[in-house]
């Protein structure tokens, strides 16, 4: 068995503490107003007035260069407005996806022409993205995906369906995962692509998106229908085939960050307040243990963040930080479950039974987004040399 080294994460400086600083007086004021169940929403809320705030604060796209609209300070400089911004149960999912890795998908990839048009777009908190990798018979599977666009005069021409498309009803671009050759016997990852779809311009003609109501009641994720769509010559993002080597990078992006364990945090802090301090000792225990493992996985993530910022490939720590951060956020609904005496209803006016009530409802799905459980694992066995 390998072994699975994670680096010492840096030590906290005077700029991320001067900075969590600014973030927490910011939040103080824009989230004053939110009640708990709108802050247990945390990154899957949209408010696009609220992404443009952080914008003009400098706080979307903040390690891309200055010529594309970003700021170029550190990877831990922006995980600090992470996690305070999660913790808080800030509505960042205007840009959530676009920040995190379609921008710096576009960033490494993109034609010149697309980056210097959406990446400062991006960075002021004007623009969304979507991701379309699943289909119907293809979601752990990627590379069985069957959507294909075809090589036509002028562009690309793009025929099949996306599911679960989170988003796809309101993004203004989708980073569309498909076919474009033919995937060889030696390798089945092969011909296959990534390309850019303007949304906007997708919906009016070639592309039909329709809601799925997820178990909630709400309107998060869709089916994307895509028939005869023509796309531009650089729509193509990056090499013609070269799209499971992409996908894979922006994977990372996609797993190893602090939303992967904190999806749950408005929970816990609703249960400690409700418990109060005279809570009883089991109280205090489980309390302690769900904080401990925060503390762990946070001190873990913040590690692929210095990788990152180091160039490094973390594909495999990252699977271990969504892992375990997914197993701690389902713990958490159920371990405050049996704290207290209350009914999870997530529509009840009493703060710690809407909160509650939205976490029963939702943290099935936290293990399955961004890949699942078993997928996970794979990953990781593979990884330690185990399979
Ligand atoms: C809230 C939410 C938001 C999402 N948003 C998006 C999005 O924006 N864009 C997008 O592209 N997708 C999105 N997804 C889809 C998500 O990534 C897929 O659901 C996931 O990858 C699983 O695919 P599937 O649903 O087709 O299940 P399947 O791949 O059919 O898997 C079914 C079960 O079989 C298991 N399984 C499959 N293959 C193996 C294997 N080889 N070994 C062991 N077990 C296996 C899986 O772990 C799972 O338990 C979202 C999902 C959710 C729940």
């Amino acid at each position: 068995m390998r072994a699975l080294a994670f680096a010492v994460p840096p030590p906290p400086s005077e700029a991320t503490e001067s900075l969590r600083g600014e973030v927490r007086e910011f939040l103080a004021v824009e989230l004053a107003h939110r009640t708990p169940q709108q802050r247990a929403a945390s990154w899957s809320a949209r408010d696009p007035a609220f992404s443009r705030k952080m914008a003009e604060r400098g706080w979307i796209g903040m390690t891309w260069p200055k010529k594309y609209g970003g700021h170029e300070r550190s990877a831990l400089e922006r995980y600090v407005v992470l996690e305070e911004m999660l913790a808080a149960g800030a509505p960042v999912g205007h840009h959530w996806v676009a920040d995190r890795q379609s921008g710096p998908n576009l960033l490494r990839y993109g034609p010149e022409g697309q980056r210097q048009a959406i990446l400062p777009r991006i960075a002021a908190g004007q623009c969304s993205f979507c991701i379309g990798m699943s289909e119907p018979d293809s979601g752990s599977d990627l590379g069985a995906a069957r959507t294909r666009a075809q090589r036509v005069q002028g562009g690309w021409l793009v025929n099949g369906t996306k599911v679960w498309t989170s988003g796809a009803h309101v993004a203004d671009y989708m980073i569309l995962f498909c076919r474009t050759g033919a995937r060889a016997e030696t390798d089945r990852h092969a011909g296959a692509s990534q390309f850019i779809v303007d949304m906007a311009q997708a919906r009016r003609g070639g592309v039909t998106v329709s809601p799925i109501i997820d178990m909630r009641g709400a309107h998060h994720f869709n089916e994307v229908a895509i028939r005869d769509l023509l796309l531009p010559e650089d729509a193509l993002l990056g090499a013609e085939g070269d799209g499971w080597k992409q996908v894979t990078g922006e994977l990372a992006f996609e797993r190893s960050g602090p939303e992967r364990f904190l999806s749950a945090f408005t929970l816990l802090v609703e249960a400690v307040r409700a418990l109060g301090p005279e809570g009883s000792e089991r109280a205090a225990v489980a309390v302690g243990r769900l904080t401990q493992h925060i503390m762990m996985l946070r001190r873990l993530s913040r590690s692929v963040a210095g990788m990152l910022q180091a160039g490094e490939d973390p594909a495999l720590q990252a699977a271990l930080v969504k892992d375990l951060g997914n197993v701690l956020e389902q713990e958490t609904a159920e371990v405050v479950r049996l704290l207290v005496d209350i009914e999870p209803d997530h529509e009840a006016g009493e703060p710690l039974a809407a909160v509650l009530g939205e976490l029963v409802l939702t943290a099935p799905s936290f293990s399955l987004r961004g890949g699942t459980r078993e997928i996970l694992r794979g990953i990781i066995a593979r990884g330690l040399g185990l399979r």
